[in-house]
């Protein structure tokens, strides 16, 4: 496979750029597989990846019903950070910007990791001190934040309304090694990664039944035929309930749509991420020049990729509120993608009461950041059959349980629905 370099670059403009080779193969899938990955995520990809690299485990298949990189991995809106407020959380998403920050050497692959910065603003005392708690959370696990008020705002980010603003800025919660990545590109690296350790990523394989015998599982049944495999994992993201019903399990995840939004390309205004406190709105803007920005669910339940035009006007009023110059501005790109949405706001990376059958979901709107962290120990779960520390909380049975760990109540807010 070819070691990408600006060496080969230089020698691919000298002989007409003859010399590149496939990124990943495209192999048949062989009727039996160590570990079987569900989904062709970011997180199925990576956990394929992390399998062979860290376990030695390469006799493994990522089925993927359509083509990598189409589903959320590809919808996202890229932000990557590690500001949560619970140390089951905030370790846990801190191992994942790490990997992060050495994944594209890791992967001799431009994932085009950019650490500008991210602002979540406060609007109010009260926000405030909220920020301040979760700051400190984060400081005590050794994590990068800093409370910055309303100055140190705006010198960073002096298109935001300061002057006449319906929620007037007080400050923000900053967290600079927070950040932005390119989407598709991180799929595209785990899956040549994962290939070059000889995992087979095979598209267009829809698993449709999860075989079992004597109550453990022995293989899965797709589109393409029977594939035996005594583990099999389970990373699809948005059809999370679906895919673990077919081994008889009833999940506490509901599925939601998310909406994104590009504007068309303008001059650079605004260098970090910025997440209003007042709404639910976020913004960064991308190479290109768009800004892109989100808001909330739709509101109800789907798997339609779509979203509807009342949380589109609701977002976009949320976004004038912050920043006027919005106004001015034509969206020149929408679509949404399904979220697997836990109670807790925390997702599952774990066993399940089906021997052989581990779980990786309930991703709600921040699994992006979490691809590496998640591939690195949902791998160790599948190759020790045993959780890693920093995932060992993340277990279906804390509902049962009564241990939820209610990351500031951010699951689907059934109540509103
Ligand atoms: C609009 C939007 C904005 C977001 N913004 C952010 C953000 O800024 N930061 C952040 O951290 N997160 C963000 N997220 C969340 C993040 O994108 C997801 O949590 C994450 O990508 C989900 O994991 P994945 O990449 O593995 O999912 P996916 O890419 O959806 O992968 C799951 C795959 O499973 C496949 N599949 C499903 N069923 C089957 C089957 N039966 N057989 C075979 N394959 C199957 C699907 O085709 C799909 O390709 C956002 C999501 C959306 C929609």
């Amino acid at each position: 496979m070819t070691h990408y370099s600006a060496f080969r670059l230089f020698i691919e403009g000298l002989r007409d750029q003859t010399g590149w080779t496939r990124a990943w193969r495209d192999p048949p899938p062989k009727p039996a597989y160590d570990v079987v990955i569900i989904g062709g995520g970011g997180h199925g990809l990576a956990s394929a990846y992390y399998l062979a690299k860290e376990h030695g485990i390469a006799n493994v298949a990522v089925l993927e019903r359509g083509q990598i990189g189409l589903g959320n991995v590809g919808r996202n809106t890229t932000i990557v950070r590690s500001n949560y407020l619970f140390p089951e959380n905030n370790l846990f998403y801190e191992k994942s910007l790490q990997l992060w920050e050495g994944l594209e050497q890791d992967l001799n692959f431009n994932v085009m990791m950019s650490q500008r910065g991210v602002i979540n603003l406060y609007h109010s005392d009260s926000q405030r001190d909220v920020y301040a708690r979760r700051g400190n959370s984060m400081r005590l696990g050794g994590i990068d934040a800093e409370l910055i008020d309303r100055e140190q705002v705006r010198a960073m980010a002096p298109i935001l309304d300061f002057d006449n603003a319906r929620f007037p800025i007080q400050g923000g919660l900053l967290q600079r090694r927070g950040g932005t990545a390119r989407h598709d590109a991180v799929a595209w690296g785990f899956a040549r990664g994962a290939d070059r350790h000889g995992v087979d990523v095979i598209q267009n394989c829809e698993v449709t039944a999860i075989r079992r015998e004597a109550g453990r599982v022995v293989g899965v049944e797709t589109t393409r035929g029977y594939i035996a495999a005594p583990k099999v994992g389970i990373a699809v993201a948005g059809h999370t309930s679906h895919v673990a019903a077919m081994a008889g399990i009833r999940l506490p995840v509901e599925s939601h749509v998310l909406q994104a939004f590009v504007s068309e390309a303008i001059k650079p205004v605004i260098d970090c991420v910025v997440t209003f406190g007042a709404g639910h709105f976020y913004i960064s803007q991308s190479d290109k020049g768009g800004l892109v920005f989100g808001g909330g669910l739709d509101g109800y339940n789907s798997y339609a990729q779509r979203g509807t035009l009342p949380e589109a006007e609701h977002v976009l009023k949320e976004g004038v509120a912050l920043i006027p110059i919005l106004s001015r501005l034509r969206v020149l790109r929408q679509w949404a993608g399904v979220m697997d949405m836990t109670f807790d706001g925390t997702p599952l990376i774990c066993k399940t009461p089906v021997p052989g059958l581990y779980l990786n979901g309930g991703w709600c709107y921040g699994g992006f950041k979490a691809i590496p962290g998640s591939g690195w120990c949902f791998a160790h779960t599948i190759a020790k059959d045993a959780p890693h520390a920093l995932n060992a909380a993340m277990t279906i049975e804390r509902f049962r349980d009564g241990g939820t760990i209610d990351e500031k109540g951010a699951g689907p807010f059934p109540w509103l629905h």
